[in-house]
């Protein structure tokens, strides 16, 4: 740019420096220096260049203070954690300055944007050093030619990147990118530009001094200030706030947040409900449409979009609206942004969250706490999840309204120990494990492993409801009031110091809900996963391993929830099955259908064609390994993978993992079956 800048005065030259490698013209040392020469085209070019920058500057103060208006109220609940700031930096190094998910989530065109990004990083010195230049004066020597042959090679790549980026937008259009705006045209234009002089200024293609080079050099100018305003006002804010939003992202997906009753915080109702963390993720969605490719609601026919849930939040705010959620008519008003009709489709799954690239929290933190607002101020209108609460309140033993001698007969039946003060470990069945026919199955398998272990447990007489599903379908009030405190007290009475569940939603809402309340996180109490248990008594328990094969599938509230996906695999193949893999496995595991209160609340009449169902679906991928088996790890998978494999007529065996192990000891004799 140094010689292009001399060109644009057309001034005789005085000095040396570089443009390009081998390349080297005589030019004025420094702008100053010129002055003595040629007033009138330095005082012109210096008026022209400040002028463009003011105006770059103003542009984007007014446009950032426009879009950050509301943000900083002093009421506005600041939920930028700190702890663990070494993991947040890797994660930094991982997700941004790698590009990790990006590219994992879409290959190829993840790739495409990773290479835009990085020669964006390479820009970075050359395009500071093109301004500083003009401020300064052109006679000051540019950068090394190293440097910039290596940031030429890089333009090429980016060239390479946004056209094919380009291509995709425009030409291929997926459907999850939703209609092309015009500020993605115009930015990757830009950035052509600014690519391609850059490589006709290094190249020297224009003859030094000629009107060509002037107008390659203005043309960059233009470009580079035309991106700060572009960017403050358009998706491509992505840029200045992924990097935060990564950093501040919780550990886990899904995580909801406490509620501050004392400053009468009932959840997400109102804008000036939003804390920094939902506004910065609002402003930091580039949307891609990745969380909506991967929403099952979405993908089995639903109106929920996790993408167009931050979409229309961000139009509400912006719009200064005030109401959040609402009815659809209300959303179709203009009164409400989000439809409660599409906050109600959600499975708590994680799936958007795990695919966001830019670290955005949909489901705890907003999907579930727009619930929590409904829910709190009473106008909640999904009938089934009022119907819910109520059986809740009145049986507060159990999700399903069953009374607790279902439960009692169980344990009897079954002859567990009674939990006593001193033992190791409670056993806690949970709904699931406690109430339901096949859930019981599972828990009788797991006493067989519990006396296989050695370690002296027992189980509580009587249980309450974890509360887990009114707290994910926003019902607060039943959780703090009614649920956790009773379960606190049992725990607390009974000097309960370790649990084991076979139900991941408990595992979460014990280990994490439950944690957020002083009283409980006071007890110190481990909670663990059946399969994290197992997994550390494993060499204990006598096996006889069985040949077959299987397939696993991922709980959500245990892969994504709980970065638990090596442990159930590892227990399966000790007992000697081969896993094949679904494609949706790991932490990019397909839910069954029946998170976030949905196995309470959702209606087959609801979602159409059985084929488009999100546990058929599911169980088809899984079936589609043709296992001898499918794996699973929680009271509700199987629910609803049975309920798919009955209506496709399949007679593969759906077991938890602990009817698998619970089998192969039987074989050996150890525990009478
Ligand atoms: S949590 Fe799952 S169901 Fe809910 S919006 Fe995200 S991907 Fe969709
Ligand atoms: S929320 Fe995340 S995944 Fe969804 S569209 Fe925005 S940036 Fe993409």
């Amino acid at each position: 740019m140094y010689s292009l800048f001399a060109s644009i005065l057309s001034l005789p030259a005085r000095g040396k420096a570089t443009l390009h490698p081998g390349a080297r013209v005589d030019a004025p040392a420094t702008l100053t220096g010129l002055a003595a020469t040629a007033m009138l085209p330095e005082m012109l070019f210096r008026l022209t260049f400040a002028s463009l920058v003011c105006v770059s500057v103003w542009l984007t103060y007014r446009w950032t203070a426009h879009r950050f208006a509301n943000a900083f109220q002093s009421s506005r609940r600041v939920d930028l954690p700190m702890q663990g700031i070494g993991r947040r930096l890797w994660r930094l190094v991982a997700e941004v300055l790698l590009q990790s998910r990006v590219i994992a989530n879409r290959p190829i065109a993840g790739l495409l944007h990773a290479v835009v990004m990085w020669g964006f990083i390479a820009f970075g010195w050359v395009s500071m050093e093109h301004l500083w230049l003009g401020i300064v004066g052109l006679g000051n020597e540019p950068g090394p030619s190293w440097y910039r042959s290596f940031v030429a090679s890089w333009a090429v790549v980016v060239t390479i990147g946004i056209a094919g980026l380009a291509f995709r937008r425009f030409v291929i259009r997926p459907k999850a990118l939703g209609t092309p705006s015009l500020s993605s045209g115009v930015v990757a234009a830009l950035i052509v530009i600014l690519m391609a002089t850059y490589l006709a200024d290094w190249s020297g293609l224009f003859i030094h001094g000629s009107s060509g080079a002037a107008m390659v050099w203005w043309a960059h100018t233009l470009a580079l200030l035309a991106f700060p305003p572009l960017i403050v006002r358009s998706k491509h804010l992505h840029l200045v706030l992924a990097p935060a939003a990564i950093f501040w992202r919780s550990d886990t997906t899904s995580r909801m947040r406490p509620l501050d009753l004392e400053n009468e915080d009932l959840g997400m109702s109102t804008f000036n409900d939003l804390s920094f963390k939902d506004i910065l993720d609002m402003n930091a969605c580039v949307e891609c449409g990745r969380c909506t490719d991967a929403c099952p609601a979405n993908r089995s026919g639903g109106t929920l979009s996790p993408k167009q849930v931050i979409l229309q939040m961000q139009r509400g705010y912006r719009a200064n609206g005030e109401q959040i959620a609402g009815t659809t008519q209300e959303v179709a008003d203009s009164t409400a942004w989000v439809s409660e009709d599409d906050l109600m489709q959600c499975y708590a799954c994680g799936a958007c969250e795990q695919a966001c690239p830019v670290g955005i929290e949909h489901v705890g933190a907003k999907i579930l706490d727009m619930r929590r607002g409904l829910a709190s101020n009473g106008s909640l209108s999904n009938e089934r999840a009022v119907k819910l609460f109520g059986t809740m309140q009145r049986y507060p033993h159990n999700v399903w309204g069953l009374p607790g001698q279902v439960r009692t007969k169980f344990i009897a039946d079954e002859q567990f120990p009674i939990f006593a003060k001193g033992m190791d470990v409670l056993f806690w069945l949970g709904c699931g494990n406690g109430y339901e026919p096949q859930g019981q199955k599972v828990a009788s398998a797991m006493r067989k492993i519990l006396d296989a272990s050695g370690v002296s447990w027992g189980v509580l007489e009587q249980e309450t409801c974890c509360g887990e599903p009114a707290r994910r379908l926003g019902d607060e009030t039943l959780f703090l009031m009614e649920l956790s405190d009773k379960i606190t007290d049992t725990f607390r009475s009974n000097g309960v110091r370790t649990v084991v569940t076979c139900c991941p939603h408990c595992t979460s809402m014990l280990d994490g809900d439950y944690r957020q309340l002083d009283e409980f996180q006071a007890l110190d109490i481990t909670v663990l996963h059946h399969t994290e248990f197992i997994t550390q008594v494993m060499d204990r328990i006598p096996l006889s391993p069985k040949n077959m094969t299987a397939v696993y599938h991922d709980p959500c509230n245990l892969a994504r929830g709980r970065n638990i996906t090596t442990e159930p695999r590892k227990i399966l193949r000790d007992c000697g099955a081969t896993l094949s893999e679904a494609p949706e496995h790991g932490h990019g595991t397909m839910c069954c259908g029946a998170g976030g209160g949905q196995l309470f609340i959702s209606d087959d009449k609801d979602t159409g064609a059985v084929s488009d169902r999100v546990n058929y679906r599911r169980l088809n991928d899984l079936l589609a390994t043709s296992p001898e088996m499918v794996a699973v790890a929680c009271p509700y998978c199987p629910i609803m993978l049975r309920d798919a494999a009955e209506a496709r007529e399949s007679d593969v065996p759906i077991l938890d993992v602990a009817e698998v192990i619970a089998d192969r000891l039987a074989h050996h004799g150890e525990v009478s079956p």
